[in-house]
């Protein structure tokens, strides 16, 4: 029998997403939920194997006609055992076996990753990375999240915990970073610190706002945008230097700054960088949005 749906999960801090996709990756249908509403682990796994039911009853589904259920949870996964090591923003989680709980439960193959390394791979795959084949993917949030690609292969590294761009150092001191270290990147460049930063200028406003100020020619805005730009110019200049990938792509809410933040890296990085790796490698903006994390869950499923 055919099996022509696959399960797309992405589990976030604030929402969960979970896809119903075809085999060619479209999404047919997909629920959103407060993941905070479900507070403690067993709470949160019943209202995954509930939701996930509930699509394949409202679609008419059996489950023999289903390849599985991927998963992207945010914090270190081991993606071989299938097992959560524990998530720094959603706490009572700590060595869990994830895939084996659901399996067990819904009686289908379950397969769990980074959340960024299925960003990485959608972004990859089918969206602004599509033509490389050394790549490296950033998510611009709270967090700020990496993923790598080697001659067309995720990289996951050697305790399969590679690509924490976020926690590169851009400064031998400054300030001190959730990880415990100091200096590094995601306290220059993390959603909270712009809006920080932001607050002390204009009083409290919204990413979107700040970016708009920006394009209307306000002058505090727009450096406020260019220093975000040139520490992440910093951050990838070394990365371009060190790995001389052919693709950079950029994603997450502060990606929505567009050009005035684009602009400034792509500065830095012609700046710095060297060449000949300066001169081919291509920075761009991501290109499956909000539901790269639930296209990328279901790719576990397709290789
Ligand atoms: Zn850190």
């Amino acid at each position: 029998m055919s099996q022509d749906f696959i399960i797309g999960i992405d589990l976030g801090g604030t929402n969960t997403k979970i896809g119903l996709l075809d085999n060619r990756l479209k999404i047919k249908d997909k629920i959103i939920f407060s993941t905070q509403k479900f507070r403690g682990k067993e709470c949160l796994i019943n209202a995954l194997l509930f939701y996930i039911q509930n699509l394949l009853n409202k679609h008419k589904i059996r489950k023999e006609k289903v390849r599985g259920v991927g998963i992207g949870l945010p914090g270190p996964i081991d993606s071989q055992k299938g097992i959560v090591h524990y998530f720094p923003n959603i706490a009572g989680w700590k060595e869990v076996s994830l895939a084996r709980i659901i399996r067990q439960k819904i009686h289908l193959p379950v397969l769990i990753d980074n959340d960024v390394n299925l960003i990485t791979l959608a972004e990859f795959k089918l969206g602004a990375g599509k033509k490389s084949r050394n790549m490296v993917c950033l998510t611009l949030g709270t967090g700020v999240g990496g993923g790598i690609i080697v001659e067309g292969k995720l990289y996951r590294g050697s305790s399969l915990s590679a690509g924490e761009i976020g926690h590169i150092p851009v400064a031998a001191d400054g300030p001190k970073c959730g990880c415990g270290a100091k200096g590094c990147l995601e306290s220059y460049i993390g959603n909270s610190r712009i809006l920080k930063k932001a607050k002390a200028l204009f009083g409290a406003i919204k990413l979107e706002e700040l970016t708009q100020k920006a394009r209307h020619g306000n002058r505090e805005a727009r450096k406020l945008w260019q220093e975000v730009g040139s520490y992440l110019g910093l951050c990838l200049s070394g990365i371009v230097n060190f790995f001389n990938p052919d693709c950079i792509v950029i994603g997450g809410g502060v990606a929505g700054a567009g050009s005035i933040l684009f602009d400034a890296v792509e500065k830095v990085v012609i700046g710095r960088a060297m060449a000949p790796a300066k001169n081919i490698v291509k920075i761009v903006r991501a290109k499956l949005g909000q539901d790269a994390g639930i296209i990328g869950a279901a790719l576990l499923f397709i290789e």
